[in-house]
C-alpha cells in the first residue's frame, strides 16, 4: 500500500520541524513493518502562511524525498486545505492529520493495519478529551448533540483524523460542494468504515489557528449544510405563535363580550408584539442564511489554486 500522509499547515513554523521528523519517523517505521511501500509520503499544505512554514517545507523537501508539499495561492481555510490535499495526494491510502501532533502518530498505524484488513475509511476518535479546555469540551459535546437532533450524520468526538482508501477519495472527490464540512461528507460515502480510539494530546507548539470565529463559523456550516431541520422549526415556531395569537384573541373577544372590563395592559399588547417581531426577523435571518449557501453553490468557484509544489518528480 502507498501511503499519504496529508498535513494541513497555516503558520506552523514553531511546530513544522518536530512534527516533520516523527512523521518520517513513523513513514520508516511503517516502511520497516512492511506495512506501506516504500514510495509512501507526507503532503504538506501550506495554507497561505505568512511565516517560514514554507521555507522550512522546501528545505525538508530537498533533505528527504519522501516530503512533498503544496503551496496554496493564498489562506483558504483548514478544510479546503485538506480537500486540496485529498485531491492531489497520489497515494493508494491517505491520512490526513493536524500539523500540531495532537493527534496521537500511533493511531495510525492501526488505521493503517484496518486499511490493510479492507477499510475504507478509518476515523480517529478520542476517548477522552482532557487537554481540552472545559469550554471546549462543554461546547463540543452540546454540537454533537445538536446536529445529531438536527438529523447530521457525524461520528462523535472525531475531527479530521482518519484515513481514507482510493475509492473513498475518488466518492468524495464526486462531491462538488463549496461549503465545505468534511467530517459530515464523510459518512455520506458509506463504504466498509471502522473507527481507532486514542488519546488526543496538547498542542506540541505554537497557538491554535482556530479561534472561537472560525470555530463558531464551522460548527453553522457544519449546520446548515447538511440539514434544512432549522427551517422545518421556524415553520413550527411560526405555526404555534399564530394559533397562540388566535388563542389570544379568542381570550380577549370573549371578555370584552361577557365582562364589563376591557382587556386589562399595556404589557400584553407590547410583549407579544415584541416576540413577533423577533419570531420574523429571526426566520428571516435563517432563511437568508440558505438562500445565501444557495447563491455561494451555484457559482460553483474552486475551493483553491496550488500556486507551487514540491515533489521528487519535479525538476528543480
Ligand atoms: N489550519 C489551516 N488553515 C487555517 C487554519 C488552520 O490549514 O486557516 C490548520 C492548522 O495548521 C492545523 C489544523 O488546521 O494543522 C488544525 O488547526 P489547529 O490545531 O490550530 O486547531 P485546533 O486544534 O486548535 O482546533
Ligand atoms: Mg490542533
Amino acid at each position: 500500500m502507498k501511503l499519504a500522509i496529508v498535513v494541513p499547515c497555516y503558520n506552523e513554523e514553531e511546530v513544522l520541524p518536530v512534527t516533520l521528523k516523527r512523521l518520517l519517523g513513523l513513514l520508516s517505521q511503517l516502511r520497516a513493518q512492511g506495512a506501506v511501500d516504500s514510495d509512501s509520503m507526507l503532503l504538506f499544505v501550506d495554507d497561505g502562511s505568512k511565516d517560514r512554514t514554507w521555507e522550512l517545507l522546501r528545505e525538508a523537501a530537498a533533505a528527504d524525498a519522501r516530503v512533498q508539499a503544496l503551496r496554496l495561492s493564498r489562506n483558504r481555510g483548514h478544510q479546503r486545505a485538506l480537500l486540496a490535499g485529498l485531491r492531489e495526494a497520489q497515494a493508494d491510502a491517505v491520512v490526513s492529520i493536524d500539523a500540531d501532533l495532537q493527534d496521537d502518530l500511533g493511531a495510525i498505524v492501526q488505521m493503517v493495519a484496518a486499511a490493510a484488513g479492507g477499510a475504507d475509511i478509518v476515523y480517529g476518535v478520542r476517548c477522552q478529551r482532557n487537554s481540552d479546555t472545559a469550554f471546549k469540551r462543554i461546547t463540543a459535546e452540546g454540537y454533537y448533540r445538536l446536529l445529531a437532533m438536527f438529523g447530521v450524520e457525524v461520528i462523535f468526538n472525531h475531527a479530521d483524523f482518519r484515513l481514507m482508501s482510493r475509492r473513498a477519495l475518488e466518492a468524495l472527490g464526486k462531491f462538488q460542494e463549496s461549503n465545505l464540512f468534511l467530517r459530515g461528507m464523510v459518512p455520506q460515502l458509506g463504504f466498509m468504515t471502522t473507527v481507532v480510539y486514542y488519546e488526543r494530546h496538547e498542542r506540541h507548539a505554537g497557538n491554535s489557528k482556530y479561534p472561537l470565529a472560525k470555530m463558531l463559523s464551522l460548527a453553522w456550516e457544519g449546520i446548515t449544510s447538511f440539514s434544512v431541520a432549522p427551517l422545518r422549526f421556524i415553520t413550527l415556531l411560526g405555526l404555534s405563535t399564530c394559533l397562540l395569537a388566535l388563542g389570544l384573541g379568542l381570550w380577549a373577544l370573549g371578555i370584552g363580550i361577557f365582562t364589563s372590563e376591557a382587556v386589562p395592559g399595556w404589557t400584553s399588547t407590547v410583549v407579544p408584539l415584541a416576540f413577533i417581531g423577533g419570531v420574523q426577523l429571526l426566520s428571516l435571518g435563517v432563511i437568508g442564511e440558505y438562500v445565501g449557501k444557495i447563491y455561494l453553490e451555484t457559482k460553483r468557484r474552486p475551493a483553491y489554486f496550488v500556486s507551487e509544489r514540491l515533489s521528487p518528480d519535479d525538476a528543480t
